[in-house]
């Protein structure tokens, strides 16, 4: 065990209009990293995720739903900022799905005002298989779209296509993660409003929704319940690259790095690689070094300062369609957007079942 040694948010950083320090040096993931056990959280857990055997592994890896993932993306690649008819629709939709699948959803609303647009209510959503659970594996996303003057800014990869992968991966998984309603360690899904900035990124101006449910559980003494914060976005363009930004979670981004692995070796990702627009390493996404130095301002901010571990999964270099019009249908690419959905799901299985392995 070792101490979680968190980076100190230097003030100018907030003030940067863009989220993304770029990263000045690489580790190798495995050389930087002795520890056996799988190190997360602030009492010091310790969680090992059961590797699925072969048969399971083969049989969770052909479920999926496409035409689901589709229509998840569909119902929410809508123009939705924070305030808006469409806002409240996505919210609706998202809240109503999950609830259809039989999650416990609740909503954390509560106002604030943003530089433009003034007084907004704003809405997290929070959906658990076991509202009881001691601990959770949460998957993380954001929900709204960005403010943009006279431009219809739809955010496919920002975050449509993360939210609409977690909608996916309860659908697809329904089944499997009946269990984990009565488990100890379960699932949370978490919907953030109010990730974008209205005017100009900034520590007040950016991830309302964050800040405010980060400040409340802690609080509320929620916190500790968090094993594990994994944040998703920016996903759906081709041939992203995941590194591992912290190192109390360098173990987790293995499990992905081995699972991708797996995957690619019994052929069971779709056009792997194919795109031919690769600039880094071409073989995989999850990529075996670690940056230490890229400071990426999202949803994951107020969690990581309150000691939550993080993982962020975010592609460096960001899609070159960020924050331009250009973020819409036209980027996604629906192989890589299942082969990444894939990957999460399964990280989650070997998770919850360690979880249960763990407590028996
Ligand atoms: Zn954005």
């Amino acid at each position: 065990m070792f101490p979680i040694q968190l980076p100190r948010l230097s003030q100018y950083l907030w003030t940067l209009c863009v989220h993304l320090v770029i990263a000045t040096f690489l580790l190798t993931v495995a050389d930087s990293f002795n520890e056996q056990d799988y190190l997360v959280g602030r009492k010091q857990v310790t969680h090992n995720p059961s590797e699925l055997s072969d048969a399971q592994f083969l049989e969770y890896s052909n479920l999926s739903d496409k035409q689901h993932m589709r229509e998840a993306i569909r119902n929410i690649l809508v123009p939705r900022v924070v305030g808006t008819g469409n806002h409240t629709i996505v919210r609706q939709y998202i809240v109503q799905s999950l609830r259809d699948l039989g999650w416990h959803v609740e909503l954390n609303s509560f106002h604030d005002t943003a530089p433009i647009v003034g007084a907004l209510h704003f809405h997290n959503i929070i959906a658990t298989l076991n509202p009881q659970a001691e601990r959770f594996l949460v998957l993380a996303c954001h929900y709204d779209s960005k403010y943009m003057e006279n431009v219809a800014f739809l955010g496919a990869t920002d975050s449509a296509v993360p939210c609409a992968m977690l909608l996916n991966l309860a659908k697809v998984l329904q089944e499997q993660l009946e269990p984990f309603k009565n488990t100890n360690v379960s699932l949370m899904l978490l919907f953030f409003d109010g990730e974008e900035a209205f005017e100009q990124w900034g520590p007040k101006d950016s991830i309302y929704g964050a800040r405010h449910l980060a400040k409340l559980w802690q609080d509320q003494g929620k916190l500790d319940r968090i094993d594990l914060l994994v944040l998703l976005d920016l996903l759906g363009a081709p041939d992203p690259a995941f590194y591992s930004f912290f190192a109390n979670t360098e173990l987790w981004h293995m499990r992905l790095m081995a699972l991708e692995t797996r995957l690619s070796q019994r052929g069971l990702l779709q056009r792997y690689m194919s795109s031919g627009v690769s600039q880094h390493d071409p073989t995989r996404y999850f990529q075996p070094q670690a940056t230490r130095s890229a400071y990426i301002e999202d949803d994951h901010i107020p969690f990581l300062q309150r000691n939550v571990p993080i993982l962020h999964l975010i592609p460096m270099p960001f899609p070159s369609v960020w924050h331009t019009p250009d973020d819409n249908e036209s980027v996604i690419d629906y192989a890589t957007t299942e082969n990444l959905a894939l990957i999460v799901r399964l990280f989650t299985l070997e998770y919850l079942h360690g979880g249960v392995a763990q407590t028996k």
